[in-house]
């Protein structure tokens, strides 16, 4: 058998229009399995990492100025975003951009690229159904006037209709209720237990240290800190300068 993927980033430079200087040499890894959390403030790059890997960052006059970055052994770098979806990485964008005048089942029907055939479009469907029972419940609702976690529920679930190997997401808990984040972090626990690697980019320290496995902190475009969750979950160091504890 073909050994599972894995995503690997090594010394990647990122620059915006020349003078900005948004990731500085990042390293890092996911492993076929599991979760890994890329954590970090306002404007520390993680977006743009994300960005770098999906294809995407051409389309905000980003370029890589140096590194790799490789999926399964082959580098996904300059390729257009459709080539790396086809690679089995998909990524779900900041901000849950569902189709808003769409209904539930059309936005999940609009993620089904790649699919065989109509009768595999609606096995997958029915699965994401089973996965998140509130979407079913929703499914003839315009996806606008769904609530804000519901929508992180969808556009997770759009993407992953795809059937993608690595799932990005790009800061799932921003602007949840504390009790919506919990569902969000179940959710991707869900994903990862199902068989899809999981890159968590967060803002939200505390539930993305525990949903993954190993962490990685971005300062200023650099990695500051990378380890183990359960360890950086409870190192003064990282209390003090990352988790805003004091
Ligand atoms: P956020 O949580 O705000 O999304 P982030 O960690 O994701 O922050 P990035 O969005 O990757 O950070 O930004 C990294 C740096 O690159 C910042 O200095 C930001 O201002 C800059 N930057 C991001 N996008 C662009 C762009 N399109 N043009 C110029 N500079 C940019």
């Amino acid at each position: 058998a073909e050994p599972e993927p894995s995503l690997e980033i090594r010394d990647l430079s990122v620059r915006y229009g020349g003078a900005v200087h948004a990731l500085r040499g990042v390293s890092l890894r996911v492993p076929a399995r599991g979760v890994v959390a890329v954590l970090g403030s306002n404007g520390a790059g993680k977006t743009t990492l994300l960005r770098a890997v999906s294809g995407t960052l051409p389309m905000h006059r980003g370029r890589v100025d140096g590194g790799e970055v490789t999926f399964g052994g082959r580098s996904l770098l300059r390729r257009d975003p459709a080539d790396v979806v086809a690679a089995g990485v998909v990524q779900v964008p900041e901000g849950r951009r569902v189709f808003g005048r769409l209904t539930v089942d059309e936005n999940l029907r609009a993620g089904a690229i790649g699919a065989r055939d109509r009768r595999a479009r609606a096995a997958a469907r029915d699965r994401m159904y089973e996965t998140f029972p509130r979407l079913a419940q929703l499914r003839g609702q315009r996806a606008r006037l769904l609530s804000g976690g519901e929508q992180q529920m969808l556009a997770i679930a759009r993407a992953l209709m795809a059937g993608p190997t690595l799932l990005l997401l790009d800061e799932p808990s921003l602007g949840l209720a504390p009790r919506i984040v919990e569902q969000v972090a179940e959710v991707v626990g869900q994903v990862s237990a199902q068989g899809t690697a999981v890159m968590l980019v967060e803002q939200n320290a505390a539930m993305a240290l525990a949903v993954s496995e190993h962490a990685y902190v971005l300062d200023l475009g650099r990695v500051a800190v990378e380890g183990p969750s359960a360890e950086l979950s409870t190192s003064d160091e990282m209390r003090k300068l990352y988790l805003g504890e004091t």
